[in-house]
């Protein structure tokens, strides 16, 4: 099979992922094989070639937002037939035994498996996943608009779930790319009589025309002071500012939700009194469990979600990678492969 690999850590701007043939995986016990048709690019595959979020093994196959249709059952699956389309996340194994397995956060499995960070992912033709952690696609979306659901819309689910937003509030989105542009489709469905104040980089005209076109309330710069305080928040950035900027703008108990796996660049200090005190908190988002994706799936498509995407080959997964890395993909990128 075909596949793009990481063989070591380098910079994005190298086009460190090599085209390689590669035989083709055998699903084992309880798992199944997957003839991947689209996989999502992630802002965390810029962390794991750039090593703030290192592979646990080289060569790696990245990519954690997959569509594709089962192709083989290994001994012992049957959730699922020959033919049926499925997607693959992020979290592609949890043990199930720890205290946080045990209670519901798999999120936090102290030894959880990574797709395309410790088990090969979707920037190839085929992958294997045990079958309990691969989810049906609802039909209205086609394979590559079906793609970003998986990791941009499932942790997107749960950071506008962890940010605490209720109806009639005001929420705030600090970044506008593949995750922030399903969140606010939610946020409006979820919380009509709520507002939204987003939040981009001044050149980002792009960005902002498409928060605007999907309803925001509100769209102004980074450092910008929005027309009412926060009483949610979620920063999708990769940098550390937003921080401290939502902070400031937060209503008394606001809460903010910082949706990124590492931070490129430092937060700055805080200072208390004006970004802290009158019981503001702060919370990240780690990871997702299979109950974030199989409750968001199915919201998608009623709500409906409308993914804007850019589509490319599995070939041009470097040059994609560049595109998201200097800010300037358009909604979600997608890689289309078979
Ligand atoms: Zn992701
Ligand atoms: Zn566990």
């Amino acid at each position: 099979m075909k596949a793009m690999v990481l063989n070591r850590i380098s910079s994005v701007e190298e086009k460190p992922l090599a085209l390689v043939d590669l035989p083709e995986p055998v699903a084992q016990k309880g798992e199944v094989l997957v003839r991947v048709s689209a996989c999502g690019v992630c802002h965390t595959e810029l962390d794991e070639i750039e090593g703030r979020a290192a592979p646990s093994r080289f060569p790696m196959i990245l990519g954690h937002e997959i569509i594709g249709r089962v192709e083989a059952l290994g001994p012992g699956a049957g959730k699922f037939k020959r033919g049926d389309r499925v997607g693959i996340a992020w979290i592609n194994w949890a043990c199930g035994g720890c205290p946080f397995c045990l209670r519901g956060e798999e999120n936090l499995c102290d030894t959880a498996k990574w797709t395309g960070k410790d088990v090969h992912g979707g920037y190839a033709e085929y992958t294997a996943v045990a079958e309990d952690f691969a989810y049906p696609i609802p039909d209205e979306f086609t394979d590559t608009k079906a793609a970003p659901l998986l990791c941009a819309g499932v942790i997107g689910y749960r950071a506008l779930r962890l940010s605490g937003m209720q109806d009639g509030r005001t929420l705030g989105l600090y970044g506008f790319g593949a995750s922030a542009h399903i969140v606010i489709q939610v946020a409006k469905y979820k919380y009509p009589n709520g507002r939204v104040f987003v939040f981009t980089r001044p050149h980002q005209k792009e960005h902002q025309a498409l928060a605007t076109a999907l309803g925001a309330d509100w769209v102004g710069a980074t450092e910008d002071t929005p027309p009412a305080k926060l009483d949610s928040a979620i920063d999708f950035t990769p940098v550390g500012v937003p921080v401290r900027e939502a902070l400031r703008n937060l209503q008394k108990r606001g809460r903010l939700a910082i949706n990124a796996i590492r931070k490129t660049t430092p937060i700055p200090e805080l200072d208390y009194t004006e970004h802290l005190w009158y019981e503001k908190e702060l919370k990240s988002v780690a990871n997702v469990t299979r109950r974030d994706a199989e409750e968001f799936l199915p919201l998608a498509a009623q709500i409906p979600i409308v993914p804007e995407i850019q589509e490319f080959r599995l070939e041009q997964a470097n040059q994609a990678l560049i595109l998201l890395k200097e800010g300037k993909m358009h909604g979600a990128g997608v890689l289309r492969i078979t």
